[in-house]
């Protein structure tokens, strides 16, 4: 064991610890259960991460706004409080500054775009309490985006407000994240996107053929945008066998393929942890993102390349997005 490269600053895209906030965990300690909390992201030498505003979708039609200003409260909450192990970063310099204080950089955003509640002078609110990403469905289509996993095609893609709610991410320095959309509201973004995109959390397809999953088309418009892909560590995106037989290995395999795909600097690590079931062998929580460095260079990586993929092309999309 390794570890990570000399200077790396790892970064997972999503992680979904507002929940146990929320639930009344205190993630400053380590805590028995669930993925991430403060403790054991300092032992697994995280740097970054995007910790999410997930909304169910049974606030809706009219309680998401309320409920994502309640979960953003949280989190704002949770980096206050820690001012010694954690700060809000709202760019790539921010990340950088905070990591050098020997600090975590939390990063907000919002997972479903039914927050919106149809309006965009929501989305700058949001954006003034310092959310940098949106994921632009959940598994629920909305008024003006159709999801992956929802049986209902409503739009096919982005309507004429999704574009709408793409430009003025753009315009305000927010990541646009498809992670979750259908394939036709995953192009139809990034033709209007004029900024590099991620998708936060996924697995690719040729290897599981499962709708969350990025196909090979997908991962090579993802590298002619300049974004990057984040695999997830969920075992159903990584394996068809049985979940208890997904290990990090995996992981590595998903990474390694959409590489081959997409090349090596399109590709990132979006966790999803505290938003999973059950996390892969050898990655169980917030503590083992070394495992991912070392699998990395077993599998010939150099530390160039694993250092890209740790965080270095998380960190490019997010300057290029936010321009800061
Ligand atoms: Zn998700």
């Amino acid at each position: 064991m390794k570890g990570h490269p000399r200077g790396a600053i790892v970064f997972d895209l999503h992680c979904d610890a507002v929940l146990a906030m929320d639930g009344g965990n205190d993630l400053s300690s380590a805590r028995r259960s669930g993925h991430f909390d403060l403790v054991r992201a300092r032992r697994g030498g995280l740097g970054a991460i995007f910790l999410a505003a997930w909304i169910d979708p049974r606030s809706l039609p009219s309680g998401s706004a309320a409920r994502t200003l309640a979960l953003l409260g949280e989190l704002r909450r949770f980096i206050a409080e820690n001012p010694r192990h954690v700060g809000l970063a709202l760019g790539a310099g921010d990340v950088a500054r905070v990591r050098g204080s020997g600090r975590l950089a939390v990063l907000l955003s919002i997972e479903g775009g039914h927050a919106l509640e149809n309006d965009l002078r929501l989305l700058e609110c949001y954006a003034a309490l310092g959310v940098r990403s949106l994921t632009l469905t959940w598994s629920n289509s909305n008024d003006w985006a159709d999801a992956s996993t929802d049986p209902l095609v409503t739009h096919g893609g982005l309507t004429v407000f999704g574009r709408r709610v793409v430009g003025e991410m753009n315009r305000l320095g927010m990541v646009v994240d498809l992670a979750h959309v259908s394939r036709d509201t995953f192009y139809d973004a990034l033709l209007t996107s004029r900024a590099p995109v991620f998708v936060t959390h996924a697995g690719v397809r040729a290897l599981v053929d499962h709708p969350r999953n990025v196909d090979d088309a997908q991962l090579r418009a993802i590298a002619r945008n300049g974004g990057v892909v984040g695999i997830a560590f969920y075992p159903r995106f990584l394996s068809a066998g049985p979940a208890e037989d997904v290990g990090v290995e995996h992981v590595i395999e998903h990474i390694d393929h959409a590489v081959s795909v997409a090349g090596m600097d399109h590709v990132a690590l979006g966790s999803d942890f505290d938003g999973i079931d059950c996390a892969p062998r050898g990655l169980e929580d917030a503590s083992r993102y070394p495992a991912v460095s070392d699998g990395l260079r077993r599998h010939g990586y150099s530390e160039t390349a694993v250092r890209k993929i740790m965080g270095g092309n998380a960190l490019r999309v997010l300057r290029a997005a936010t321009g800061r």
